[in-house]
């Protein structure tokens, strides 16, 4: 008995917590009354943070919600078209994120949805209890790149069965604390607020479509969430601002905390409501294969850096821990654009994130001495 338990610690991994009680228990037996009431103590201690670990998706942290469209996407750029692929911003979000933490997927897909997709988030921690599954078309997007791979034009969209669509939130879901809005109508975002009361952060996406088409419906949204991503074009368009920054300003005083400025390939801008100001570096890549689902996937890595993060005991994020996020997300939304759909994140690790952190950290950094001329 005594050689299995000194084996049990010698290895150093908590398999299951009846294995723990069998050992502890073993060894009870040639104990004192007074060393029984202590292994008893530590008995506790540890089961309590098995509990937690096991609570916090077994290697810390939370796990992450996300409500948003999965698609079948065919896209051009100026030298390639790639048709009825992985798309949807919930697809590359769920992807990226997926690469920090457990990522609660609700979404609805046709009958026609490729079950290769399904098989691909089934081997990475994704959970598709809350993704439906319903009789008709999958949701479709078309859209053509310019050279200026910052622009695009739509060309077709197709809800299928996105018409049809509410969000049920499974109830082991309602209580997440990190939930990501991915782009889809204001009013099927809405009625994930009603359903996930209780989060810490809760992140809104949204898109010129929605801007000019459900403005109002956008507007109650955003006054209920924390975080708001935008582009530098929509915040022109829902502000009608010229300038970005008091466009962003506009958007603060609707109660956002933060507000992200996504600047394609020149980075991210973050402004908080507390006069936070910060300007995320963005990687040179050499080459641009296709940028469809940058925004998503930088929100996937945002998120997925936060869930590994403890918040404060006000539940808020320290504003370092943010920065770090919006770093994550630049280096995961810079990552996707190195190919279509989301085929870059398949064998994305995290070292590779890790190398591309360093050389933010050489490309941004400047000496903080400040003087008018060298010595
Ligand atoms: P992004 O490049 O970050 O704007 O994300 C593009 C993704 O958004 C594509 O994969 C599309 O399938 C998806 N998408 C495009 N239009 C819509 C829409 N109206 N509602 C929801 N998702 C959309």
């Amino acid at each position: 008995m005594r050689r299995l338990y000194n084996t049990f610690l010698a290895v150093g991994r908590v398999r299951s917590t009846s294995c723990l009680a069998f050992c502890l228990t073993a060894r009870q037996e040639t104990r004192s009354q007074a060393e029984r009431i202590r292994i008893a103590q530590r008995r506790f201690q540890l089961s309590k943070i098995i509990y937690i670990y096991i609570l916090k998706g077994g290697d810390g942290g939370v796990s992450i919600l996300v409500v948003g469209s999965v698609a079948l996407d065919t896209v051009e750029t100026p030298f390639t078209k790639v048709e009825e692929t992985l798309g949807g911003a919930a697809s590359y979000f769920t992807t990226a994120a997926s690469l920090y933490n457990q990522v609660n997927l609700v979404a609805i897909v046709g009958s026609d949805f490729p079950r290769e997709h399904l098989d691909f988030w089934r081997n990475r921690p994704v959970n598709l209890v809350g993704l439906q599954i319903k009789e008709g078309r999958t949701f479709r997007w078309k859209a053509r790149y310019h050279m200026d791979m910052n622009a695009r034009d739509t060309l077709d969209t197709q809800l299928g069965v996105y018409a049809g669509f509410h969000p049920i939130i499974p109830d082991k879901y309602r209580s997440s604390k990190l939930l990501f809005l991915a782009n889809i109508q204001p009013e099927l975002q809405m009625e994930v607020l009603e359903q996930v009361s209780n989060a810490n952060l809760t992140v809104l996406d949204t898109m010129e479509l929605w801007i000019m088409t459900t403005r109002p419906q956008l507007t109650e949204v955003i006054k209920r969430v924390d975080v708001l991503l935008m582009s530098e074009e929509e915040i022109r368009q829902y502000t009608n601002r010229l300038s970005i920054v008091a466009g962003v300003h506009q958007l603060l005083d609707m109660g956002l905390q933060y507000v992200v400025v996504k600047q394609g390939s020149y980075g991210a801008l973050l402004f908080g409501a507390d006069g936070t100001f910060f300007s995320a570096p963005t990687y040179p890549l050499e080459e641009v294969i296709d940028p469809t689902g940058a925004g998503d996937a930088f929100a996937g890595g945002l998120l997925g850096y936060l869930s590994k993060v403890e918040p404060q005991q006000d539940g808020h994020y320290a504003i370092d821990e943010i920065k770090c996020g919006v770093v994550h997300g630049n280096i995961i939304g810079s990552y996707v654009c190195e190919d279509f759909s989301i085929d870059r994140l398949r064998t994305l690790t995290m070292d590779d994130v890790a190398t591309r952190y360093r050389r933010l950290v050489e490309y941004s950094h400047f000496d903080p001495n400040w003087r008018s001329r060298r010595a």
